[in-house]
C-alpha cells in the first residue's frame, strides 16, 4: 500500500477517528486513511443484528446517546435520525426493583417512607449521623457512608462496586468516589440532557456514512503497530489507540476495567420490561443485563427477546474499557502525556488516547475542536 498519498491517516475507526476523516475530507478536500485493527468500524459503539433473534444489540455494551451541546446535536444529525428512546435505569436488590440513580422513590420505598423533598436532607443527615467518622473518608466505603449513610450504602452501592472492582470497596481509594447523585425528586431519566436517543437505523450506519467519502479509504483488520514503519515522518498522524502501547508502554501499563457479555435467548417478547437492570447485590454475579429490544420501542421484534449479562473485571490493557483513575494511573498518563504534546505531527487523543472516560457526545466535541483549533490549520 502506498501510504504516502495521505494527508492524514487515522488510527480507529470509533467516534474520535471517524469525526476527523469525515471533516478532513469533507471540509478540507484531502484523502484520509483509516486504519481500523478490528473487522468493523464504529469502535466501542458498534452495534449489530443477533441471528437468532433479529434483534440489534450494542457488541460492546448498551449505548444511549444524549448531549446538551447544539454543536455536537447538529453535527450528529447529519448522519442519523435519533428515536425517541429515553433512557431510565432500574437496580435489583433483594428481590426488589428501584430507581436509579437514587431518587426520592428510591429512598421512600427503601426505607417504607413517604418523605417529601424538603425532608430528604435532614432524615439523611440522621442516616449519615450514625456512622460518623472523625477523620476524612480514608476509602471508599467511608466516603459514601460519609455522602449516603450506611443503610443506603449497603443496599445499592457496596456489591455493585465490589463486583466492578473485584475489590472490597475498604481498599479502594476514596478518590475514586467524587460523589453519590441523590435525586431529592421523583426524576427517574438517567441523563439530565437535553436531547437523547438510539440512532433509527443503528450506530453502524452512522460511521458508514461518515466515511463513505470517496477521499477516506477505511482498511480494516490492520493494526497500526504493523505497518507503522511503512508510513512517511511527515504524514499527519491521528490515533486513538491506548496511549501507553503508542510509547511501547516504555513508563509502565495503563490499567483498566474489562467487561465480558453473556447473550442468552428467551420464549417471550419481554424479560425484564427496560433495556438495563442492575443487581446490585455482590451474590448476583454479574453487574448488569442488558434488554437490547426496549433501545428501539418504535421496531416490531418476534416473540423471542435477547438478554446480554455484564460481567466486570480488572484488565492490564488488552481488552480496555473503562480508564482506572487512581493514584497511579493519574500520574503515569500525565508522563504519556507529556511525551505525547512534544510530538511534532501526531495527535494522541479519544478515549484510549487521552485514558479518560468520555460519552460519545463529548468524544465528538473533542475531535470536532481539535480539527478546528489544530487539524485544520495544519493542513491549509
Ligand atoms: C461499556 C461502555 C458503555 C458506554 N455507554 C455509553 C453510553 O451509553 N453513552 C455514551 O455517550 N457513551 C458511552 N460510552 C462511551 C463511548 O463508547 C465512547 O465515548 C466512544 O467509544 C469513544 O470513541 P473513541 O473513538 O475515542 O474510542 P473507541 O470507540 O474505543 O475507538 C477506538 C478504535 O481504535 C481502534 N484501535 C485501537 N488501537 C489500534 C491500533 N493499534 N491499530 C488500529 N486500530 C486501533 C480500536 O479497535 C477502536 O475501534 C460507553 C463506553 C463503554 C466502555
Amino acid at each position: 500500500m502506498d501510504y504516502s498519498k495521505y494527508s492524514v491517516i487515522v488510527v480507529g475507526s470509533g467516534f474520535f477517528g471517524s469525526v476527523i476523516a469525515e471533516r478532513v475530507a469533507s471540509e478540507l478536500k484531502k484523502e484520509v486513511l483509516v486504519i481500523e485493527k478490528r473487522n468493523h468500524i464504529g469502535g466501542n459503539c458498534y452495534s449489530e443484528v443477533d441471528p437468532e433473534t433479529g434483534i440489534e444489540f450494542h457488541t460492546y455494551g448498551t449505548h444511549i446517546f444524549h448531549t446538551s451541546n447544539v454543536k455536537v446535536w447538529d453535527y450528529i444529525q447529519k448522519f442519523t435520525e435519533f428515536n425517541n428512546y429515553y433512557h431510565q435505569v432500574l437496580t435489583t436488590f433483594k428481590n426488589k426493583v428501584y430507581q436509579m440513580p437514587i431518587n426520592l422513590e428510591t429512598i421512600n420505598q427503601y426505607y417504607g417512607l413517604n418523605l417529601k423533598p424538603f425532608e430528604v436532607e435532614s432524615f439523611l443527615e440522621k442516616e449519615k449521623a450514625k456512622d460518623r467518622i472523625d477523620h476524612p473518608p480514608r476509602n471508599f466505603e467511608e466516603k459514601a457512608i460519609s455522602l449516603i449513610g450506611r443503610p443506603l450504602y449497603e443496599a445499592f452501592i457496596k456489591g455493585y462496586t465490589k463486583k466492578q472492582w473485584n475489590k472490597d470497596p475498604k481498599e479502594l481509594p476514596e478518590f475514586i468516589l467524587n460523589r453519590l447523585p441523590i435525586r431529592k425528586n421523583y426524576n427517574e431519566s438517567y441523563y439530565y440532557s437535553r436531547w437523547q436517543g438510539i440512532p433509527k437505523d443503528g450506530y453502524g450506519k452512522i460511521f458508514e456514512r461518515m466515511l463513505s467519502n470517496p477521499l477516506i479509504t477505511t482498511v480494516l483488520n490492520t493494526n497500526y503497530f504493523d505497518i507503522k514503519d511503512q508510513i512517511p515522518k511527515d504524514t499527519i498522524l491521528i490515533y486513538s489507540g491506548p496511549i501507553d502501547q503508542y510509547f511501547d508502554y516504555k513508563f509502565g501499563k495503563l490499567e483498566y476495567r474489562t467487561l465480558r457479555f453473556e447473550k442468552e435467548s428467551h420464549p417471550y417478547d419481554d424479560f425484564q420490561g427496560t433495556s438495563v437492570m442492575n443487581y446490585a447485590e455482590e451474590t448476583v454475579p454479574f453487574t448488569r443485563i442488558h434488554e437490547p429490544r426496549h433501545l428501539h420501542p418504535e421496531r416490531t421484534y418476534g416473540n423471542t427477546t435477547l438478554t446480554i449479562k455484564e460481567f466486570s473485571s480488572l484488565d492490564d490493557g488488552s481488552n480496555p474499557y473503562y480508564p482506572i483513575n487512581d493514584k497511579r494511573n493519574t500520574d503515569l498518563v500525565k508522563v504519556y502525556r507529556k511525551e505525547a504534546d512534544a510530538l511534532e505531527n501526531v495527535y494522541i487523543s479519544g478515549r484510549l488516547g487521552d485514558y479518560k472516560y468520555f460519552d460519545m457526545h463529548e468524544t465528538i466535541d473533542a475531535a470536532l475542536t481539535l480539527f478546528e483549533n489544530g487539524i485544520r490549520e495544519k493542513l491549509k
